[in-house]
């Protein structure tokens, strides 16, 4: 089914320095322990002060964890009830259970080489088959007509509909705007459009995995910043979402690789 992108990505369409994301959601969550066990938070002589208890005490590992950002462990874990769509779709097994994907470098912008696209897609690969659906990356040949199987992620307006991406799963083709990326460049030149790329293709090929409904958990990269009703995502940390130009992540999170599982009836990690 084909998806659109615009409410996926207005934000970074926007100037940086606007607040592109007004109220987010609270929601409550469990305490972080790692964080709470060795470093008191937001003063840094206390975080120095707490580094050399958690030294004595021997828990260095705990120490990197304190270090790492609230955007950062949403990215790596997926606690209990964090899990939540916004009901706009249903959830359902991969197209096949082996995934191809081949990149079609024709149209492509001249600023995304083709080695450069293909390695986003052989990245977002690798990390959606975390999910344990098997998927594999085909070298585009010109003139071959490739398996009817195969998903051809191409750059195609028509395809994308103005959309940065759209994935249309009867016709097995992920479909890259560039007229969304002159766009962006323009709006917001400063952007690193590289990232917006990874991004719309993870987002993009989990659609292929199986995952219909958009996440409400801002990092998550299948998530949608707010609904139409004007309802946010949320995070553990809301503040952190607002000071940032895009909080989502350019490629699968824990919690879009635990849902992916679910649709696919793997077991639980
Ligand atoms: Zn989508």
């Amino acid at each position: 089914m084909p998806e659109r992108m615009n409410t996926v990505l207005n934000c970074i369409l926007r100037s940086k320095g606007k607040d592109q994301q007004s109220s987010i959601h609270r929601k409550p969550v469990a305490a972080d322990l790692l964080t709470v066990c060795c470093l008191p938070r937001r003063k840094a002589l206390r975080r120095l002060v707490g580094a050399v208890v958690a030294a004595v005490l021997g828990c260095d590992v705990l120490i990197v964890s304190g270090a790492e950002s609230v955007r950062e462990q949403e990215i790596r874990e997926c606690r209990t009830g964090e899990i939540a769509t916004w009901g706009d779709g249903l959830d359902r097994p991969a197209i096949s259970s082996k995934l191809s994907f081949s990149y079609k470098p024709a149209n492509a912008p001249a600023e995304f080489s083709p080695t450069l696209v293909a390695g986003m897609v052989a990245k977002a690969a690798a990390e959606w088959s975390k999910c344990g659906v098997s998927v594999d990356v085909l070298v585009w040949v010109d003139g071959a007509r490739p398996a009817p199987d195969v998903v051809v992620v191409q750059w195609s307006g028509k395809g994308s509909a103005g959309n940065f991406g759209l994935a249309d799963l009867g016709k097995r083709t992920l479909s890259l705007g560039r007229s969304a990326f002159e766009l962006l460049r323009t709006r917001n030149p400063t952007h690193d459009t590289r990232e917006t790329l990874q991004m719309v293709i993870s987002h993009e090929m989990g659609h292929f995995f199986g995952l219909m409904a958009h996440s409400r958990r801002c990092v998550d990269v299948l998530s949608y910043y707010h609904d139409a009703k004007g309802e946010k995502c949320f995070s553990r940390d809301p503040s952190q979402v607002r000071a940032v130009t895009e909080y989502r992540h350019v490629l699968p999170t824990a919690c879009d690789i635990e849902r992916c599982r679910a649709a696919n009836g793997m077991l639980p990690r």
